[in-house]
């Protein structure tokens, strides 16, 4: 039974004030599960949220009213470089309102049992493609021309953040998709590549991921081996990648590798590969990954062999492909950097409610210190996490003219994050005892997951060496 009418909500990271609510018995999902009170109110199929196609629409309406009676802009459309055509930064109430159709969405599409199932059976629910891009969540930062919502990086954090916090390996394939392959066509794809290959991703209807790391090349990431050899139309694919979210099922995927291998980092290209074309035949997956954390995100190593890449496929120049992925690359911690924040909200949306339940001594466990203290830890590492991230996506976001880019944000951001969510989610699992051990729970699964983002998209090792190094740079010290 909760015990007070007030609670505060977990929700974004601008809303401080208590939100009353109605005190109302728990169900089983909110006694075990990730439902907290206040954040989350009981389902109602009837009152709850309009049809998928509706929503985007709605997100879109949002968008235009705004679009006309606050930001008018005079000439933004041809000058921002890293946001779509016609971005102009989202008001606070745009991003509420996102927040809030992206809980419902997850409300509704990834409830618990789809969350733990996902993990359990490490198979991503392939029907949430299609789902996601109805609702418009796959083209937040891609223009409209495209089927996006041109809606930029704050609103990019506020999706996966959502995400993540329904499931973690949910929210890491929408990122691997809607970032890491979708935001690197926006920013290096020219119109034709972005006509014939953006409309499709943007809607679902085709899975994207990005392929870089190779097994003896993963901080090491320009010593790749893969070669792209130039022939007749278009160049020889030939090697491995390794570690590839959505690689198993990617329909579509950027490509790194080495056109003038001797010329070492400036002799790599970026590559778009249909992995649907007939040329493709030499594509294979090897294997899909059985991982610790982000089970269901499907991640996979992949074999190219001989495989046939129309020189329209380049992704920017030829021998440029460090620049592109450099492009993108402070952009993609950022994004990322909102899947911890998500997961350090699942740990609060699972402990907070089953301390406050749980009696020992006669009393909830949530009247003894040493647990208080841990929610306390909790819930400050999240709003710490989210101030950080949200504050580089807007200045970002507000300074889309002349975006200034710093890598020590972006990575600061998800160094910082990536570890407090692992704390967060070892003290979920400490604060339910033994039943936080058990699989049937999901603070197993917030844990291991979290564990990730100290790995996944460069480790907490080579953040702090781009941090210190973006310092030397700036003081003038090579
Ligand atoms: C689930 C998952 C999904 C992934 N998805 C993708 C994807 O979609 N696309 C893609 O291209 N890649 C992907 N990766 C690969 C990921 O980017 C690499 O795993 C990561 O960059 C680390 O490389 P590595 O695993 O080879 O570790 P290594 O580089 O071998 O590092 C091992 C350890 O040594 C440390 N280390 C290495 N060099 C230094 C140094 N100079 N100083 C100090 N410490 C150092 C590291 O920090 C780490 O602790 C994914 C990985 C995982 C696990």
């Amino acid at each position: 039974m909760w015990s007070g009418s007030m609670l505060v909500l977990f929700v974004p990271q601008c809303k401080v004030e208590p939100l009353r609510f109605t005190p109302h018995e728990p169900t089983e999902a909110e006694s075990w599960g990730r439902v907290s009170p206040g954040s989350y109110t009981p389902l109602s199929t009837s009152t709850c949220m309009p049809p998928l196609s509706h929503s985007r629409w709605i997100l879109q309406g949002l968008r235009q009213s705004t679009k006309i009676f606050s930001l008018p802009i005079r000439g933004q459309r041809w000058i921002a470089t890293k946001h779509p055509k016609g971005f102009y930064p989202p008001a606070r109430e745009d991003l509420e309102e996102l927040r809030e159709r992206t809980q419902e969405f997850a409300r509704r599409e990834i409830p618990e049992d789809v969350a733990q199932r996902t993990d359990h059976e490490n198979e991503f629910p392939n029907k949430m493609w299609r789902k996601l891009g109805e609702a418009g969540f796959l083209g937040i930062t891609a223009d409209e021309d495209y089927g996006g919502l041109a809606m930029g990086y704050q609103a990019h954090c506020v999706v996966m953040e959502e995400l993540s916090r329904a499931s973690g390996s949910i929210g890491l394939s929408y990122a691997a998709h809607s970032q890491l392959c979708v935001n690197q066509l926006m920013l290096n794809g020219n119109d034709e590549q972005k006509q014939r290959f953006l409309p499709d991703l943007v809607s679902g209807k085709k899975i994207g991921a990005l392929a870089m790391s190779e097994h003896s090349a993963g901080s090491d990431v320009v010593s790749m081996k893969m070669t792209a050899e130039e022939v007749d139309g278009g160049y020889l694919l030939n090697g491995t990648k390794m570690w590839i979210t959505n690689g198993p099922d990617a329909h579509t995927i950027i490509v790194y590798a080495k056109t003038e291998p001797q010329a070492g980092s400036k002799g790599i290209t970026a590559f778009i590969v249909d992995t649907t074309s007939p040329d493709t035949n030499g594509f294979s997956c090897a294997r899909k990954l059985d991982k610790l954390g982000m089970r269901g995100s499907n991640t996979g190593e992949l074999i190219f062999d001989s495989v046939f890449v129309p020189a329209a496929n380049v992704l920017g120049l030829p021998n440029s492909g460090v620049r592109v992925l450099m492009e993108g690359l402070d952009l993609e911690r950022l994004v990322l950097s909102a899947g911890p924040l998500g997961l350090m909200q699942a740990a609060l949306d699972i402990t907070l409610p089953y301390v406050h339940q749980r009696k020992q001594f006669g009393q909830p466990i949530a009247q003894n210190q040493f647990i208080q203290g841990k929610l306390a830890d909790m819930y400050t590492k999240y709003r710490v996490c989210a101030a950080f991230t949200y504050a580089v996506a807007r200045d970002i976001d507000e300074g889309f003219e002349a975006p200034e880019i710093r890598t020590q944000d972006c990575a600061g951001a998800i160094l910082y994050a990536a570890e407090r969510a692992t704390e967060c989610g070892l003290d979920a699992v400490q604060c339910l005892g033994g039943t936080g051990y058990v699989n049937e729970v999901g603070a197993g699964r917030v844990m291991r997951d979290a564990k990730l983002y100290e790995i996944g998209a460069g480790t907490s090792e080579i953040r702090r060496m781009v941090i210190g190094r973006a310092f030397n740079r700036e003081w003038g010290v090579k």
